[in-house]
Parts: structure tokens; C-alpha cells; sequence
């Protein structure tokens, strides 16, 4: 990792990235959870796979944006000493303890902010699970959008926000169509791979934060994708 003396504004910041069996953030489940943070001169990272709860809503198109099957997802943990020991990145883990899990990661990391690719997602999904178990619920409702910094770049470069158009009958809705993927093209970085998993979503936001904010590749996985400087 290079530029860790500019690492200042991200300290603090945990970069969550989920993926889930549902675009309904109240009634879906979390099918994994990948997070990163900046600390002590190094990136921290978490990756673990939740068994639905009970009665959660399915969607197949969810299900094959992260490629798990359901079998997977409700392929319990059979490490000797039970979850608190699981050796299997695989295993699938208690829904309940996605609160505990991200508590302690953000709790080791001093983490007071969570930030994504629209976030609102990612912390919709967790606010749900802390108010489902009854967990103390200490995730600010600020965030960091990955997708309004990128705006921003945008709209000081004088360029347009790419649209699509959802039809309704007769009316047709303009839609903002500035993805990840965009975004990831103009700082000069690959299309994120599928099926996606949660920990390589976090990698690459994380890694287009810095590049939008610092002007340069931080993470080795992505030094040989030369930074393109148009929006920056
Ligand atoms: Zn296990």
C-alpha cells in the first residue's frame, strides 16, 4: 500500500459492503458481509456468511448478483469448537451474530463512520438486523457515499450524469445511471467481477475512495490498473 502518511481521512472509516437475498432491506437477509478499514498502517479486513433467518424474503435475481444458492447460504458451521472458532470462510454463520460481528470489527477499529457504494443499503440492512435481535444499535446514520463523491467530480468537471429510463405505461421516469461500474471506468479501474462477493466490493470501493480523494492507486491488487485523471 503506498501514501499511508495521507491515510488521515479514511481513518476511522469502515467500508461495508453486503450482499443479500433481496433489494428490501426490511424484510430480505444478509447473505455476507465484507468490510475494510485503515489502521495501524495497514488494511483490516472482514469477510463471513449468514444463514438466513427465518421467513426472509428471497429474490433469485439477489441470489444470483452474489452467485450463492440457498443450500449455501444454509450450509451450517461444523468447526470442532462452533463458530467462535470456524476455520471455513465458507461456513455459514448464526444471522444473529452479523450485530455482534460488526460491532467488534468496528469496535477494534475505532470505526465511527460507514461508507459504500450508496450506503444507505448497506446500513439499512444493518440498522434492520440490530433492531431484529434487540442489539444496541450505535451505527451512525451518516455515511459516505461512494456515489455522491464521484458526483462531485462530475459535476466539477462540467460532465453529465449518465441516465436510463424506466418506462410506466405511457410515462417514462429518467433514472441516475452513474453505477459503480462508470465510476470504476473513469479512474481507471476494472469492472468488479461476478458473481459478487462482499470482500471485493469493499476492496474496490475502497480503492476508488482514495483515488478520488488522494489522486493515486493505494492497494496492491490494484497497481497495475494505471489511474485515469479525466474526472480527477
Ligand atoms: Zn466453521
Amino acid at each position: 500500500m503506498q501514501g499511508n502518511d495521507l491515510m488521515d481521512y479514511l481513518d476511522g472509516v469502515a467500508v461495508v459492503d453486503l450482499e443479500a437475498t433481496s433489494l428490501n432491506t426490511r424484510k430480505g437477509a444478509i447473505a455476507s458481509v465484507g468490510m475494510v478499514t485503515f489502521r495501524d498502517g495497514e488494511l483490516k479486513r472482514y469477510y463471513r456468511v449468514f444463514r438466513p433467518f427465518r421467513g426472509a424474503k428471497i429474490d433469485k435475481s439477489a441470489l444470483a448478483v452474489c452467485g450463492f444458492t440457498l443450500n449455501e447460504l444454509n450450509r451450517k458451521c461444523d468447526c470442532k469448537d462452533g463458530e467462535d472458532n470456524c476455520k471455513v470462510l465458507e461456513h455459514a454463520h448464526s444471522p444473529e451474530r452479523v450485530c455482534s460481528y460488526v460491532s467488534e470489527f468496528m469496535h477494534e477499529n475505532q470505526c465511527h463512520t460507514i461508507a459504500g457504494q450508496n450506503p444507505a443499503f448497506d446500513t439499512g440492512y444493518l440498522h434492520a438486523y440490530f433492531e431484529r435481535y434487540k442489539r444496541f444499535d450505535f451505527i451512525s446514520h451518516r455515511t459516505i457515499d461512494l456515489h455522491s463523491i464521484g458526483y462531485g467530480h462530475l459535476a466539477s468537471r462540467g460532465m453529465k450524469v449518465p441516465v436510463d429510463h424506466a418506462r410506466d405505461g405511457k410515462v417514462s421516469y429518467v433514472r441516475n445511471d452513474f453505477s459503480a461500474t462508470k465510476l470504476y471506468r473513469l479512474i481507471g479501474m476494472p469492472t468488479e467481477p461476478k458473481p459478487h462477493n462482499a470482500l471485493t466490493g469493499a476492496l474496490f470501493e475502497f480503492e476508488a475512495f482514495c483515488r478520488l480523494i488522494y489522486k493515486k492507486p493505494v492497494l496492491e491488487e490494484f497497481k497495475m490498473y494505471k489511474l485515469r485523471t479525466e474526472i480527477l
